[in-house]
């Protein structure tokens, strides 16, 4: 694939927060901070501060450029381990480990990624939380893989579609989200909501709608 039409890694768990959220930030190129975004910059900014460093039998890398032509995905690992000459991601997250998956896809694509490069095959990787300070191992089974490229092939319709997803207003995912004023979505989702009912009410009188 030409590299111009790469996926970002980012992208996947941008799509997997939101849909919106995703097109918002890579196709409208709209971008606001929140104490949580914040949060993550900083964390980020840590891991990558780091220098290579070498333990008996791990060798650290930090900020690792990654791509994966066969898939189409790109962009930067926080650190990866070499173990035995063998890639082991590690990637920084803030918070805790979430209930949905948007994490773990993003970890799963870099494997993906290192796969490619390394030619070899990656079991497993970790997330470290800045809450917990500690690393969840993940598994990069079957189903992870499975969902990293149907989240890859989603972001690709919809990028290539160019049509921004509507907002659906969920106070767990909105009210965290930085891009929430910009995002409108109450004032849009109501909007929406008159629109479907003037349609009905519309039809409903025989008026073509
Ligand atoms: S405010 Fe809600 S709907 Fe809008 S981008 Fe953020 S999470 Fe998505």
């Amino acid at each position: 694939m030409n590299p111009a039409d790469d996926i970002p890694l980012s992208a996947l768990q941008h799509w997997l927060f939101c849909p919106r959220q995703y097109a918002l930030i890579h196709i409208e190129r709209i971008w606001a901070e929140n104490r949580f975004t914040a949060e993550g910059r900083v964390l980020h900014e840590r891991a990558d501060s780091g220098k290579s460093e070498a333990r008996p039998g791990i060798k650290t890398l930090r900020t690792v450029e990654i791509r994966s032509a066969k898939h189409g995905l790109s962009g930067v690992a926080d650190v990866v381990e070499l173990r035995g000459g063998t890639p082991y991601p590690v990637e920084y997250k803030r918070g805790k480990p979430k209930k949905h998956q948007a994490d773990e896809v993003q970890l799963c694509a870099q494997a993906l990624c290192l796969e490619e490069m390394f030619n070899c095959a990656i079991s497993e990787g970790a997330l470290f939380y800045g809450k917990t300070r500690r690393r969840t191992i993940v598994c990069i089974d079957a189903a992870l893989r499975k969902m990293t490229l149907q989240a890859a092939a989603d972001v690709r319709a919809c990028r290539d579609q160019g049509d921004l997803p509507a907002p659906i207003y969920s106070a767990t995912l909105c009210d965290n989200c930085s891009l929430f004023e910009q995002c409108r979505p109450k004032q849009i989702g109501a909007q929406r909501n008159i629109e479907k009912w003037m349609a009905r009410a519309l039809n409903t009188q025989g008026v073509p709608a």
